[in-house]
């Protein structure tokens, strides 16, 4: 019989990676979102299941989450006293993908584990057109390697660019910082723009220099060429949820007793520009920075 395979988070991110799940023809597949309609209708579109409710996903062997952050994840596979809401069979693997805080893993871990389960963090990078094309970058973190082999597979549909960065949380730690130092970059070249043009260069013009240069980075040949300077603000990577990465990062900087004056200027200037903006998407920081 096939793997079964559960899915939890349908959004920008979990759509494309639970279509390529589904498109592998290697697993029986269901899932679900709190937006039921959402599950219902990509089920219907994908030929796989949904369920309803959450605990429906009992006879699964390995569950995937893909949930904007970590208090999601939690609450979503944990009730109020820590127990949890899916009575799988012992054994099960659960296998966070979302961005999430490495400590909040550890001890979700460790509740998941009392109950005779195992979590593994595989989070990603790549934004929404590489997870349509499976070609995401996977940091896969675990403690337990038996855990790690059953993952493996069902990770591998997503993608094959699976780095094992070591126990569990390493994942998550390394997807923190690595969107650090993407913000840092995103802060860096916005603030460079905005610079040149009060000296009346052309940002198009800056971008193109860039990317000749060695100011270049995935900022400059993607976000702003497509984003800022063409004015199309849809990066579909949400302000909250990269804030929520810079602040991870800071937070696991601060564990390690460690002074992190880069992080803390970029965390504060996307914290300014949420407190104003909201829930948009992540490019329009740079017109709040503009503007002020
Ligand atoms: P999203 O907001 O588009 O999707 C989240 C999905 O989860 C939604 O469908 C929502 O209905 C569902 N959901 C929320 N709470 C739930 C619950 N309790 N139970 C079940 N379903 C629930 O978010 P996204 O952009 O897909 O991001 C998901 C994760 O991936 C985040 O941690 C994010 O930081 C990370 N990430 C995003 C990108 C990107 O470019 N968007 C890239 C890499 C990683």
């Amino acid at each position: 019989p096939l793997t079964r395979v559960g899915f939890i988070g349908l959004g920008v991110m979990g759509e494309p990676m639970a279509s390529n799940i589904a498109a592998s023809g290697t697993f029986d597949l269901a899932l679900f979102d709190v937006d039921t309609a959402r599950a219902a209708e990509l089920a219907a579109r994908l030929g796989v299941s949904a369920v309803a409710d959450i605990a429906g996903l009992a006879d699964r062997d390995v569950i995937v989450t893909m949930l904007p952050t970590s208090a999601i994840v939690r609450g979503a596979l944990l009730d109020d006293t820590g127990r949890p809401r899916i009575p799988a069979a012992p054994g099960t693997v659960f296998v966070d993908m979302s961005s999430s805080d490495p400590l909040e893993t550890v001890e979700t871990g460790r509740l998941l584990a009392e109950a005779g389960y195992a979590l593994v963090d595989a989070p990603v990078s790549g934004a929404r057109e590489r997870a349509m094309t499976g070609t995401l970058a996977i940091m896969l973190g675990a403690d337990d390697d038996a855990a790690a082999e059953r993952a493996i597979p069902v990770i591998d549909t997503m993608s094959s660019r699976i780095f094992r960065t070591g126990g569990l949380g390493t994942g998550d730690t390394m997807k923190a910082l690595n969107n650090f130092v993407a913000a840092a970059a995103f802060t860096a070249a916005s603030e460079a723009l905005i610079a040149g043009q009060d000296f009346g260069l052309d940002p198009a013009v800056m971008t193109e220099i860039f990317n000749a240069s060695t100011g270049q980075s995935f900022v400059t040949t993607h976000v702003l060429p497509d984003h800022v300077v063409g004015g199309a603000y849809g990066s579909g990577f949400a302000l909250p949820l990269f804030t929520k990465d810079v602040r991870i990062a800071q937070r696991v900087q601060q564990a390690a007793n460690r002074s992190a004056p880069v992080c803390d200027a970029v965390t504060g200037a996307m914290g300014d520009a949420l407190e104003a903006l909201g829930n948009v998407d992540h490019t329009h920081a740079f017109e709040f920075w503009r503007d002020r």
